[in-house]
């Protein structure tokens, strides 16, 4: 029996994110993490980084960071918001734009941090089904509610939608806040950035985990009109003013200015995903055409769980989600060359 302060607890199921073992030359593909180190420019500034500096705070309006990202995408600096990682980000963007009675909408099949939100904040939401080839619908989202959010491409199935599917939904949406979820973007979708003129009610969401390799230094922006920016500045305030150090936003700053490293380790993991894609294919997987870091992959044979834990007997990792309709499916991360190639010499012995 509950003693009577346990009964003021909050109880709440948390996000569990992808598993970072600890055992040495395995073959991690479960946290769609970038295989390649970040830019050369990123260790430059750690290396020379002088730690006397650390006894001051840092700059609270994040000016370095907030300048190349400004220059980056050709926006104000009033238009950017910065946090630790997108995570944080997202959290802030659920308390500071969904604040109605009404229901927040998202997909039933999704970033599976948005329910964990949603409970956190007491946000009353609403999922959507995804059809049967797992595509979002901008129609079954015309109808009153507390805002949207959505990722482009969607996670965990890789599938990128393009402008004109995010104008419907802005469309369809013109009193709440609709925010994307662009975490998996660079690897070939197509960003909303460009609609930021036309729409005020639009929130785009970035994060530097995947696309520049800094998954382990906590970068992630928020891009939208000055007046919603200002508001979840005024949230992030109201509870700590220095959310991003003093280190992460130099470093952060120099990965966005090597834009040509950035492009090189880009493409170099879409080439991977398409020769993955095929390979998987040819090994009698089911794939869907994924425009993320990642791919999903069934098997019509051998149960996806089985697979997870026969790689991960072999030092494999990849991931597997106990969720209705996806429970049959592995979600796989693009590694490098070599990663892959490990990836299917055990599916090879495995099937
Ligand atoms: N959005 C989506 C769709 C994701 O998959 C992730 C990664 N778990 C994030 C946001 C958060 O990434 P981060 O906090 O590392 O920026």
């Amino acid at each position: 029996m509950n003693k009577p302060w346990q009964d003021k607890l909050r109880q709440i199921e948390p996000y569990v994110p992808g598993e970072q073992p600890k055992v040495a030359d395995i073959v991690k593909l479960n946290a769609n993490e970038n295989p390649y180190p970040p830019s050369p420019r990123v260790m430059e500034i750690l290396h020379k980084f002088d730690a006397a500096r650390l006894r001051k705070y840092p700059d609270a309006n994040a000016g370095c960071l907030r300048t190349a990202l400004a220059k980056y995408f050709g926006l104000e600096g009033s238009q950017i918001f910065m946090g630790n990682g997108s995570d944080d980000v997202l959290a802030l963007c659920f308390q500071a734009f969904f604040c109605s009675e009404k229901p927040i909408f998202f997909p039933d099949l999704t970033y599976s941090f948005y329910p964990v939100w949603c409970s956190l904040f007491r946000v009353p939401y609403e999922t959507i089904p995804l059809d049967e080839n797992y595509r979002i619908h901008p129609s079954d989202y015309v109808r009153e509610n507390g805002g949207v959010v959505l990722p482009n491409p969607n996670a965990p199935t890789g599938i990128g939608e393009g402008l004109d599917f995010i104008r419907q939904m802005l469309d369809a949406n013109p009193d709440a806040v609709v925010i994307i979820d662009e975490a998996y973007i660079d690897f070939g979708g197509i960003s909303a950035v460009p609609l930021l003129k036309e729409y005020e009610n639009l929130v785009i969401v970035q994060t530097m985990s995947k696309s520049r390799s800094l998954a382990g230094l906590r970068v992630g922006y928020a891009l939208a009109s000055p007046a919603l920016i200002a508001t979840l500045e005024a949230v992030k305030n109201s509870y700590n003013s220095y959310t991003m150090d003093m280190v992460t936003l130099e470093a952060a700053a120099a990965a966005v200015e090597d834009d040509t490293y950035f492009q090189q380790t880009c493409s170099k993991i879409i080439e991977t995903r398409t020769r993955t894609t095929e390979t998987l294919r040819k090994l009698g997987f089911t794939v869907l055409d994924s425009q993320a870091n990642f791919v999903l992959a069934s098997h019509p044979v051998m149960a996806a769980k089985a697979i997870f834990e026969a790689l991960k007997a072999q030092g494999v990792f990849v991931r597997y989600f106990s969720l209705p309709r996806v429970d049959n499916h592995l979600r796989i991360t693009i590694g490098t060359d070599a990663e892959m190639d490990k990836l299917f010499a055990a599916l090879q012995k495995i099937l």
